[in-house]
């Protein structure tokens, strides 16, 4: 009999790819582990085994596969659901979400590359000849690629030797591929099991008074292992005794000490004794309890909580109860609000059982708790993650916690999977039969529609912790204040009078805005003319500081121009402002003010973000200027005075969620204002004060802004109320790509009729040298969506076979708000 094993590769193929094995492979491959295979004429892959069976593809020769890459799975079969799950809703491969569920060094394919090792000196003798060929190879290039290997060796299976040259030290793939994958060791020391009988310790010590520098080495590592009670690090023994590694060394040799590792992981914890969580408040405790009966009904619940409510502190709460079971937790957050001060906070009452997962992590940092999840350790009971880490291999969740659930940085824009990690979180939940709990002071439309809907369990918490106030909200009309001269740049008298007060008791400012950079248009007096993208239909912005025009959508710079591109007239004026201006008024309103700015140009980097909270928390900061990031789930006790600069160019963007957006952001920025027993006070300068939004926000009526917007989204057929699916497409030929649209929106219009919108062009109708035209389904409640998607995929495959069009990338984004 014949055996075969279907394949996931990470490429976006539409079928699964069938190979050949052996039946002895056939008895060891199990769903979820790696093979590495050929693909193409001289491709590599690592793929995940689908499933193995005995019926050869009709359609083509099965090749044979290379190597098999585990001894046990890597992927499970919970997993696996999830990401079928997950292809069929946001319509794309199960190759491309297997890209995105793996950590990077667990996927070796022809492109991977290898560099020389600079670990240590290699004796070369030791490799054989194709071995040795290879790292001859890397003498003279610095990487390699993995096929380039293949022609040098002249053969297509050179995994092995890939492998062996690894283990050898003498290179490394890729930041170190999965196979050497090696947590950090530290080396430790204990005196050698022949000397733990009394007598034999006696005899020891009686024979080594001769060796006085050797004798001290052992009195050192006894009163070091009493005071301490935990293994000993050959540094540390070294370090206290003042031996050199040279006596240790003899010890060892002569066995008397023994040295051994113990692997410590990378992502540690390095606190002391956890704390106990804190008693809950009566409204705390009445919300948890509310939690726990709604889960009764409701696997899925929805906490409404405004902000300062004390909410981390009943996810606490869930958490204690789901571990003391053996199960696991996964705490998701938007990336941006995973900083030191939550991590901290939940190490302290969870200590070690806290693992962190994040894309700023080394790959090494993710395989570590990749392994932790799959094996269920004590280590990464609780992930704490940004939306990837829905894809870790849970084998026994409980909970799952998404906090600040209205934050857009939960749904993946680009690449493929088009996934929004809350509403995957939940499905993934379900396949583990454990309970959702979605957090917010704000939460999202369709997550409020859905709990009034009875779709999700509800439990609401409107008291802030220890009664603090809410903060006084203020509006300042703009308009009304250049009239009357009462604006210094773009700080009105009634922001400066506040900031003076709060700066004078020597408490915090934060001021929000949301454009980076220093003005977004520089426009010629004389002739109008603005300087332009050259790859994007955008203004570019200037930043003042590298002195720079830049295109936020490309990266593309260019020095700021002395004068007019057009006509040459040195008479160039800013419009619009960002963070970058404001810092610079600030620094002149302000002189002795120490300020700092928050947005994507200043925290790049590891820990550029973190170093700049910590500086505020340290109180090196009075006046804080930023985008927002500014809004994520921070506490600060000593931030008095929130300033929102212009209110009006977030209302005005033009998307149906503006509105509803506009009111998240100032709510949760304003939320950041005295959170302690002082008051906190918000500004919020505008040109249109009497905005419907603005007076919601200012009464923090959350109830309001909901009606009201969901009245918006009924009559004009937005989500929540109808589902939503954008097809985009994409070429550097405005004709094709727009011949392409209309040909693609007719057939859409043939199944849909007037659910389709489009084509249109986009408000920046080209990124990057590309064309962009977008086409809308709206999908009724009623009618199926997943027969509407079976007509989409039908039409697009229609659509790829026309010859013309085979160049226009298609991108499906189901959701895409
Ligand atoms: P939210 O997440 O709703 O914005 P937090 O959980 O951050 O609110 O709580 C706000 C502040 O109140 C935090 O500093 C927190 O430590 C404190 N706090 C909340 N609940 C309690 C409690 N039961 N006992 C003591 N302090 C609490
Ligand atoms: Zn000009
Ligand atoms: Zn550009």
């Amino acid at each position: 009999m014949k055996f075969f094993i279907d394949v996931i590769l990470p490429i976006p193929l539409q079928k699964l790819f069938t190979y050949s094995i052996t039946s002895a492979e056939a008895d060891f491959l199990k769903t979820g582990m790696r093979v590495a295979v050929p693909f193409g004429k001289s491709k590599i892959y690592t793929g995940i085994v689908f499933n193995v069976h005995t019926e050869a593809p009709s359609a083509y020769e099965a090749k044979e596969i290379h190597q098999i890459l585990d001894e046990v799975p890597v992927v499970n079969q919970i997993q696996l659901e999830l990401w079928q799950w997950i292809a069929k809703y946001y319509m794309c491969t199960l190759g491309d979400v297997m890209r995105a569920a793996l950590p990077g060094a667990f996927v070796l394919e022809s492109e991977t590359v290898v560099t020389k090792s600079s670990v240590k000196k290699l004796d070369e003798s030791s490799l054989k000849d194709d071995e040795f060929l290879i790292y001859e190879a890397l003498h003279h290039q610095s990487s390699l690629k993995i096929h380039d290997i293949s022609g040098i060796l002249d053969k297509k299976n050179v995994l092995p030797v890939i492998k062996r040259l690894i283990e050898k030290e003498a290179i490394t793939v890729e930041e170190e591929v999965y196979e050497k994958y090696k947590p950090k060791l530290v080396r430790y020391v204990k005196l050698h099991a022949n000397f733990s009988s009394e007598d034999a310790l006696q005899d020891l010590l009686d024979k080594l008074s001769r060796a006085p520098k050797q004798r001290d080495v052992i009195m050192t590592l006894f009163s070091l292992s009493a005071t301490t009670k935990k293994p000993v690090k050959v540094s540390d023994l070294s370090g206290e005794s003042g031996a050199s590694s040279q006596i240790i060394k003899t010890l060892i040799d002569k066995d008397i000490l023994e040295d051994y590792f113990i692997q410590t992981d990378r992502v540690q914890y390095s606190g002391d004794e956890n704390e106990a969580s804190k008693t809950l408040n009566e409204h705390q405790e009445a919300a948890l309890k509310a939690i726990k009966t709604a889960f009764n009904n409701n696997h899925v619940t929805l906490l409404h909580g405004v902000t300062s409510s004390g909410k981390t502190e009943i996810y606490v709460k869930l958490i204690e109860d789901v571990i003391q079971k053996g199960q696991q937790v996964l705490y998701l957050l938007p990336e941006i609000a995973l900083t030191a001060q939550l991590v901290n906070r939940l190490q302290n009452y969870f200590g070690e059982k806290v693992a962190i997962f994040h894309s700023k992590y080394s790959a090494h940092e993710r395989v570590e708790v990749w392994n932790n999840v799959l094996n269920n350790a004590s280590k990464a009971q609780i992930v704490l993650g940004a939306r990837s880490s829905i894809f870790l291999p849970f084998s026994d969740l409980g909970l799952i916690i998404v906090d600040e659930e209205h934050e857009q940085s939960f749904k993946q824009f680009d690449p493929a999977p088009r996934y929004h990690a809350r509403d995957t979180a939940v499905v993934l939940a379900s396949m583990h039969k454990a309970n959702t709990l979605l957090g917010s002071a704000t939460p999202s439309l369709e997550s409020y529609f859905n709990a009034k809907q009875g779709k999700y369990g509800l439990v609401e918490l409107m008291y802030r912790y220890n009664n603090v106030l809410m903060p006084d909200i203020e509006l300042v009309d703009i308009k009304d204040k250049l009239k009357r001269k009462r604006m210094k740049g773009h700080f009105s008298d009634r922001l400066i009078e506040e900031m003076t007060e709060v700066l004078a008791e020597g408490q915090q400012i934060i001021l929000f805005q949301n454009r980076r950079g220093f003005s977004p248009i520089v426009e010629c007096n004389t002739c109008g003319h603005s300087p332009q993208c050259p790859n994007c239909d955008v203004s570019l912005t200037y930043h003042q500081y590298r002195n720079q025009l830049r295109c936020h959508y490309c990266g593309y710079n260019m020095a700021m121009l002395q004068d007019c591109m057009a006509c040459g007239s040195p008479d160039l004026d800013n419009k619009g402002f960002g963070t970058e201006q404001i810092e610079e008024e600030v620094k002149i309103l302000f002189p002795e003010a120490k300020v700092a700015r928050m947005d994507l140009d200043t925290t790049r980097g590891k820990y550029g973000y973190e170093k700049i909270i910590t500086a505020l928390e340290q109180q090196e900061i009075d006046i804080l200027v930023g985008t927002q990031m500014l809004t994520k789930g921070l506490d600060f006790r000593n931030v008095r005075l929130v300033g929102i600069m212009n209110a009006d160019n977030m209302l005005n963007f033009p998307d149906f969620r503006a509105h509803e957006r506009s009111f998240q952001l100032m709510v949760q920025v304003s939320g950041r204002a005295g959170r302690t027993e002082k008051r906190g006070k918000v500004l919020i300068q505008t040109y249109n004060p009497y905005h419907n939004i603005l007076q919601q926000v200012s009464t923090n009526n959350y109830m309001e802004m909901f009606k009201e917007q969901m009245n918006d989204r009924y009559n004009f057929k937005y989500p929540p109320v109808y589902k939503q699916i954008k097809i985009t497409l994409k070429h550097k030929d405005y004709n094709r790509v727009e011949a392409a649209s209309i040909w693609f929106a007719k057939s859409l219009r043939q199944f849909f009729g007037e659910a389709v919108l489009g084509p249109e062009s986009p408000p920046i109708a080209r990124i990057r040298n590309q064309f962009h035209k977008n086409i809308l389904v709206k999908i009724p409640k009623k009618q199926s969506l997943s027969k509407t998607k079976e007509a989409i995929i039908k039409i697009n495959n229609s659509f790829l076979s026309i010859k013309d069009f085979r160049s226009v990338k298609v991108i499906l984004n189901v959701d895409n708000f």
